[in-house]
């Protein structure tokens, strides 16, 4: 064998599945897995993509119902985006926006996304992922408050089960208590109220919710937020952070009082309000952002993954007039951004991707038409031996897995009983997500009512399966 066949980087489009799981397992540690657990497996390799269908190194055909990962909002394969990308790596790869420079896709995205966003946000600081943004929001909020005089409003509060990435602020501003239980988290000064989450809270049976309308469970979740107000002092109180549906922590969507009464929280106290619209931006709730369907006025929005369908990295943070004001006419220098803030190529992209958008109309195809249906599709799932609860919200919906439906008695944790869900789903051709024993979907915005019924069909016959599969277990 000559020296340069046995170069680890030289092309070898013959490797099979088994060669590259045994380099992948070799070199490449993946986020949020046992690195261990996955050599022993193996993963899944994805080698090309197309509209919703993705195939694998087997030559497998699988329906992503989960977009990527929340953010291929117009589907695989959009001409528009590519090109975009190779016109504006041939005209100008890179430039930064440090030293008083600027690139002209930056400052073109940041005037199409003031004319998409609503009214009070005209200015936008780019990052290149939602942690970062969600990191320049910790920043940005602790330096308005500098600015005005008021130094002692520190605290950021979030929400139990939130996700908002997984820098140090990210991770500290989420309530996954897996990942506080890494590496110190949260840093100081942040803190997290319980989540709005009907079913966990005892589905109106018992719990936080005996007795409750949905309507009412989510005005008393929103109390917790003054509650917590109320201990730690308003003037100590900086902003509340939110998803308007939670995303990663399984699709939760909380009752149309709650937002609206946290708004009213904020507003009482002078608060600022945080959306992050990572998920729920571009499109994915039937508005352009999540907070336009839940009637909230933010001072602030995180965004990402949608803001170019995942095709290159993007994300950044909307701000508010209330905050943009301070900052640009008191604040002085902010000493704060990323070498890829504006990054001229991914701007280009998520340009081509707005345009797209628009063109197609899909925030109105998802609102009035590809939506409703879904929401309509999943309800029919409620009839199924293994459903406790379904929700949905624009194109995201989540199935809950219980033990025993007439009561809403989940299954033992230990049990993994989601994950024997998911097993089957791969296994069927269908990418769903478990969280826990809730079964979570957010497919391409793009979706055709036909393509939602193949997914329906899948995830029928995967419920089905996995039913059979614990019966045979003793699990049920
Ligand atoms: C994915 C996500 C983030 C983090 O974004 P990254 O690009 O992975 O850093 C933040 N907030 C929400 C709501 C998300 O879903």
């Amino acid at each position: 064998m000559n020296a340069i066949s046995t170069v680890a980087s030289q092309a070898t489009p013959s490797r099979n599945t088994q060669d590259w799981q045994a380099a992948d397992s070799r070199h490449f540690l993946h986020p949020f897995t046992d690195f261990q657990g996955l050599a022993r497996k193996g993963a899944r390799i994805i080698t090309r993509a197309e509209n919703i269908y993705l195939w694998d190194s087997e030559g497998h055909k699988i329906l992503d119902a989960m977009s990527g990962l929340w953010c291929v909002n117009v589907g695989y394969g959009q001409q528009s985006l590519i090109d975009a990308a190779a016109a504006q790596m041939k005209e100008l790869p890179f430039y930064n926006a440090f030293f008083q420079t600027a690139t002209t896709p930056a400052i073109e995205l940041a005037e199409v996304l003031a004319e998409i966003s609503p009214p009070q946000f005209q200015h936008v600081f780019f990052t290149s992922s939602g942690s970062e943004g969600n990191d320049t929001i910790v920043r940005m909020v602790r330096r308005y408050w500098d600015v005005l005089g008021q130094p002692e409003r520190q605290v950021i509060i979030g929400r139990k089960n939130g996700y908002h990435g997984s820098t140090m602020a990210g991770a500290s501003l989420g309530g996954m208590s897996g990942m506080h239980a890494q590496g110190g988290l949260p840093i100081p000064n942040i803190t997290h109220i319980d989540q709005p989450h009907w079913f966990e809270h005892g589905a109106g049976l018992r719990g936080e919710t005996a007795g409750l309308t949905p309507e009412a469970f989510g005005l008393k979740a929103a109390g917790w937020l003054e509650a917590k107000i109320l201990e730690l002092g308003a003037d100590k109180v900086a902003a509340f952070i939110g998803e308007p549906v939670q995303g990663a922590g399984g699709v939760i969507v909380p009752p149309a009082s709650y937002w609206p009464e946290i708004q009213r929280i904020c507003d009482k106290y002078g608060i600022l309000l945080v959306s992050d619209e990572v998920i729920c931006g571009f499109g994915r709730t039937g508005q352009w952002f999540g907070c336009e369907t839940m009637g909230t006025k933010p001072d602030l929005m995180t965004f990402a993954k949608g803001v170019s369908s995942g095709y290159i990295p993007l994300g950044g943070v909307m701000v508010g007039d209330r905050v943009a004001r301070v900052l640009i006419e008191q604040g002085g220098e902010f000493n704060h951004g990323f070498t890829y803030s504006g990054h001229p190529t991914a701007c280009a992209v998520a340009l081509a991707n707005i345009r797209l958008l628009r063109e197609l109309d899909v925030v109105r195809h998802v609102r009035e038409d590809v939506g409703p249906y879904l929401a309509q599709r999943f309800a029919e799932l409620n009839d199924h031996p293994l459903v406790g609860e379904t929700q949905s919200c624009g194109m995201m919906a989540s199935v809950q897995l219980v033990k025993d439906k007439t009561t809403a008695t989940p299954f033992d944790e230990a049990l993994e009983v989601g994950m024997v869900c998911r097993g089957h789903c791969f296994g069927n051709g269908l990418i769903m997500r478990a969280v826990g024993d809730r079964m979570i979907v957010a497919p391409p915005l793009v979706m055709t009512r036909a393509q939602v019924d193949e997914m329906m069909g899948l995830i029928r016959r995967c419920l089905d399966l996995t039913l059979e599969d614990l019966r045979k277990r003793g699990w049920l």
